[in-house]
């Protein structure tokens, strides 16, 4: 990962963290306390990058028209340097969901889109294969703790535990986000000794409380500008209006020239190739010479 891609990370967390909600009320019901939750720590990040330039506000959505079908890879001009091109990060939480999940992830392919999934430990743990469907798809998979907790009402050892028995089921990960976006100092310090980063976002259509697929598509189409992080959700609840509105996202900001991609920090590096050492010469033992007992006397064994 980058230097600048740090620093813009940090300053999501930094930027976001003080009135993220998402997912609040998104049908978890693991720890879920219907008392509100007090507000996560402001600023809770060490880094407070200043805040990117917002780019022009992109056309509203029903201005645009609908993108073509995506052109084939191999027609695609390659061009090694792409100092124009416009990335933006989808990222979808809460799943996996094998009604919604396998839905999300044909749109994306459809456009040659990677994502970024922040899964729960427990429903992986229920659906392997559609993690493994998310793997095979190339996304980068993100530790959504093993049974969304508002981690500000945990002690450290309990967020580790989330974390650990997350990345059991899913493998390895270097990304994490906080379930309804509450982040504190320790959840923070946790996650880095936990060796994650606290992934938050800066696009939020709110499309866990249902406002209805064009609101969702719009909302996304106002806020995104190069490099964002929409959040957005595959599980948890009923989605159908989030996949529907994926499909106008990815269509409508294609058009534009944006491309899809899986946040560089949740990335998890293949591990290394096992090298194994040359084997050691075996030395023998030198046989120990075989001494013969003297032949019994066939006579006295009679
Ligand atoms: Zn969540």
């Amino acid at each position: 990962m980058t230097m600048r891609s740090a620093i813009r990370l940090s300053a999501a967390v930094a930027a976001v963290g003080i009135t993220a909600v998402g997912c609040l009320n998104s049908g978890w019901a693991y720890g879920v306390d219907p008392t509100p939750a007090p507000k996560p720590t402001p600023k809770a990040t060490s880094t407070s990058a200043p805040l990117p330039t917002p780019a022009p506000t992109p056309a509203p959505i029903s201005t645009v028209k609908p993108a073509p079908k995506p052109a084939p890879t191999s027609q695609i001009p390659r061009n090694p340097v792409r100092t124009t091109a416009k990335v933006v990060y989808l990222t979808f939480d809460d799943g996996p969901d094998p009604r919604f999940t396998p839905q999300v992830l044909a749109l994306l392919k459809r456009y040659d889109a990677k994502a970024t999934f922040f899964v729960i430990g427990a429903s992986a743990k229920k659906h392997p294969r559609v993690v493994q469907q998310v793997r095979r798809q190339g996304h980068a998979l993100a530790n959504h703790t093993y049974s969304h907790p508002w981690l500000n009402r945990l002690s450290s050892a309990a967020i580790a535990d989330q974390l650990r028995r997350t990345d059991a089921v899913i493998g390895r990960t270097t990304c994490m986000r906080p379930p309804g976006g509450f982040v504190t100092r320790t959840v923070i310090a946790t996650a880095r000794a936990e060796g994650k980063q606290v992934v938050m976002w800066n696009a939020d259509p709110k499309d866990w409380t249902r406002p209805g697929t064009a609101a969702i598509a719009s909302r996304v189409m106002t806020a995104t500008r190069h490099r964002s992080i929409v959040l957005l959700h595959d599980g948890g609840g009923q989605r159908a209006q989030s996949v529907a509105a994926l499909s106008q996202i990815l269509a409508n900001l294609s058009a534009q020239g944006y491309r899809f991609e899986s946040l560089p920090a949740c990335r998890v590096p293949a591990p290394n190739p096992v090298v194994k050492p040359a084997p050691k010469p075996v030395v023998k033992p030198a046989p120990k010479p075989v001494v013969k007992p003297a032949p019994a006397n066939p006579a006295a064994a009679e």
